[in-house]
């Protein structure tokens, strides 16, 4: 793919792509450049007819039974094992539940007890302030309830390129730390860590790590069981097209799954929830790890995404990731050079996730002119306008032409305009 310089270049590209004809499994918009599928993953074309289904046909009509006869009891272990070789995991390991942010809760709870057990000394949660918050929150939430010496603790970053990564985990690696949460890809900067490297490391020096794969899965090669992890969440919403909101997964090594069960010890994780028995006693294995009655409807769209990431190699997948990653590198060098545009994601494929992050000072503003354009990306605090490369339905050439509206929006400072100035909620 060295060498795509015209748009000519990209067509051609395009037509030797191995994914291309999973473009059409999607419902996207004529017109429209979607780059941010690493925040909201576009509707599967099926998605439409499955909503219909359940509502008209397995709600609608199979009402209460449906529980037994649409499938929708084992839904969250169902999805789980299919989602299972996107990450590495054995069948049984993986539940598809509830939201990352709970799942995190439950996993980092049974980590700190774990490691509280084999060495009581450790109660600290080591992370990076530049974490995704909602991680820092839980982490923080957690570590208050449990009062008595937990804490989180924000090692200063690894800098905005996420450079040597090694130090910082040497730095951070102290003999009072429980347990380490990362997010594999940081959500911000694209800059991912090498996950077994981590992982070793941090179980050299006696502790658990906790991974968050959001912005992972379905966009990196991801291998839990390789790398021999303790525990991961991650959202099914993003590269795995699952829909707004729609549940997230978590896994647990078995290593020490059946050790302890979730704080949130709903009737879902019971051994056996329709005994209906007044003490809870934890299933076997990774369904412990279900708190109450799943979103049914949200849930069972999850599958479409995962029928369509089914489809692809996660090795074609990586290697299409890169390309359109170096081609937008290479253009925006090519074509923004006389403006302030600084790449912040490291180069290095190792070292890169599935999206590209640059700063301007005027990011927000920009990101908004391109929406107007019709060339979706999303504006990150502070002055970061962040590109989803997706390789199931972006083409060569779609990024070849937002890089050239990003041109036009910078050499005619489109931007500039109140309109594109003002803040939505969600951005
Ligand atoms: C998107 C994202 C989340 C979102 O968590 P929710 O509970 O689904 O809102 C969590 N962690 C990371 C790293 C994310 O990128």
């Amino acid at each position: 793919m060295a060498g795509m310089t015209t748009r000519e270049d990209c067509v051609r590209a395009d037509a030797a792509d191995p994914l291309a004809t999973l473009r059409e499994e999607f419902s996207l918009p004529d017109g429209l450049i979607y780059l941010d599928g690493n925040s909201l993953g576009p509707a599967p074309r099926r998605a439409r007819a499955r909503a219909e289904e359940l509502v008209a046909q397995e709600w609608g009509e199979g009402l209460i039974g449906s529980w037994n006869t649409a499938g929708w009891y084992d839904l969250p272990g169902r999805l789980g094992d299919r989602l299972a070789p996107l990450i590495g995991a054995e069948p049984g390991q993986t539940v598809v539940c509830d939201t990352t942010s709970a799942n995190l809760f439950k996993v980092l709870a049974c980590a700190l007890r774990i490691a509280g057990q084999d060495s009581p000394g450790r109660r600290v949660v080591l992370s990076e302030p530049d974490n995704f918050p909602t991680d820092l929150y839980v982490a923080a939430g957690l570590t208050e309830q449990l009062g008595d010496g937990y804490a989180l603790r924000r090692l200063s970053s690894r800098g905005p390129d996420g450079s040597d990564p090694t130090t910082w985990l040497d730095a951070g690696l102290t003999e009072d730390v429980a347990v380490l949460l990362l997010s594999h890809v940081n959500y911000r900067t694209g800059a991912m860590w090498d996950l077994a490297e981590v992982t070793a490391r941090a179980h050299a020096r006696g502790v658990l790590v906790v991974w968050d794969l959001a912005h992972s899965v379905g966009a990196v090669p991801v291998d839990l069981t390789g790398a021999d992890a303790d525990f991961a969440v991650g959202c099914t919403y993003k590269y795995l097209n699952g829909g707004p909101g729609s549940p997230a997964f978590l896994w647990a090594s078995p290593r020490h799954r059946d050790r302890f069960s979730s704080p949130l010890s709903g009737w879902w994780g019971h051994a056996r929830p329709f005994a209906m028995e007044p003490d809870f006693e934890p299933a076997p294995g990774v369904t412990r790890f279900l708190s109450g009655t799943p979103p049914v409807v949200s849930l069972a769209l999850v599958e479409g995404g995962l029928d369509i990431a089914g489809r692809a190699s996660m090795d074609q997948v990586r290697a299409k990731s890169l390309a359109l990653g170096d081609l937008m590198i290479e253009r925006v060098r090519e074509r923004c050079a006389d403006h302030p545009v600084g790449l912040v994601t490291p180069t290095e494929p190792v070292r890169r996730g599935s999206q590209l992050s640059f700063t301007h000072p005027e990011a927000y503003a920009i990101v908004s002119a391109l929406i107007d354009r019709r060339v979706v990306g999303d504006y990150r605090e502070p002055q970061v306008m962040r590109f989803g490369l997706t390789p199931l339905y972006l083409r060569f050439v779609d990024v070849f032409d937002a890089v050239e509206t990003l041109a036009q929006v910078l050499d005619h400072r489109s931007w500039d305009a109140p309109q594109f100035r003002t803040r939505a909620t969600v951005t």
